[in-house]
């Protein structure tokens, strides 16, 4: 056995035997790990608060063959106010999700890792306008990240550069009127919709705390984005649904 360092953040925290606590950290140094936190369920465990979901910290493993254990850990942020609200606990636990789904055990992305950070702690904040661009900008990035950016500049079929009001997730991205008829998932959006969408993709994720004017209706481009997501990592996200009921 080794003893590893890593700063990282609990993206899934389940129950184990009796007395245990497994669960899935999304680290900068080590990528995706899960480990075994031994008396994490009793109340009096050192591991109660650094074992919950959104907790970002410090911490020090052992890697075993199968498993890793912790072995310490030290809290450097909580995100507890995202518990107390039920609004914003379903975005952060799509988030969480979603990474999770995305990449493989050991699997690294330290742009990843800074996104979700930034989001939930600009969530936790409160520090933008709404909660729905912080979701947005989410998707729209990471899926940049995993090499599956979103096309917002031309038809994705016939490839003519105009305004097009259509989203298909299945394209990956926008379609002409004309295609978009054969394109039955194709959504429709607005000029603005899609120019804001546009601008999250390319502007710095602090940028997004400036930004006090947004379109309507942004849920339909959601579900497209997370439909996205969840073709390409294959896996059908639970956490979706609960946000939904959620919003
Ligand atoms: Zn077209």
């Amino acid at each position: 056995m080794s003893m590893e360092k890593a700063a990282g953040l609990v993206i899934k925290s389940i129950n184990y035997g009796e007395n245990d606590k497994i669960i899935t950290l999304f680290t900068k140094e080590s990528g995706k790990i899960t480990a075994i936190a031994k008396g994490a369920r009793n109340t009096k465990s050192i591991y109660v608060g650094v074992t919950q979901l959104f907790s970002y910290c410090n911490f020090v493993y052992y890697t075993g063959r199968s498993f890793a254990y912790l072995n310490q850990a030290e809290m450097i942020e909580s995100f507890h106010k995202l518990r107390n609200d039920l609004d914003k606990l379903s975005k952060a636990a799509y988030m969480a999700e979603v990474i999770n789904q995305a990449y493989e055990e050991y699997e690294s992305d330290e742009s990843a890792l800074r996104l979700i950070l930034n989001l939930l702690y600009f969530m936790n904040e409160g520090l933008v306008a709404k909660d729905e661009i912080i979701l947005l900008t989410f998707q729209v990035k990471l899926l940049g990240y995993l090499g599956f950016a979103p096309d917002l500049r031309c038809c994705q079929k016939c490839s003519k550069e105009a305004e097009y009001f259509w989203f298909s997730w299945e394209l990956g991205g926008l379609t002409c009127d004309e295609c978009a008829k054969e394109n039955k998932n194709a959504i429709k959006c607005s000029k603005e919709q899609v120019e804001f969408l546009l601008k999250l993709q390319n502007m710095p994720i602090s940028k997004i705390k400036n930004k006090s004017k947004y379109p309507d209706g942004l849920l339909p481009l959601t579900v497209a984005l997370n439909k996205m997501l969840e073709y390409h990592t294959g896996k059908r996200n639970r956490s979706f649904d609960f946000l939904l009921n959620n919003n």
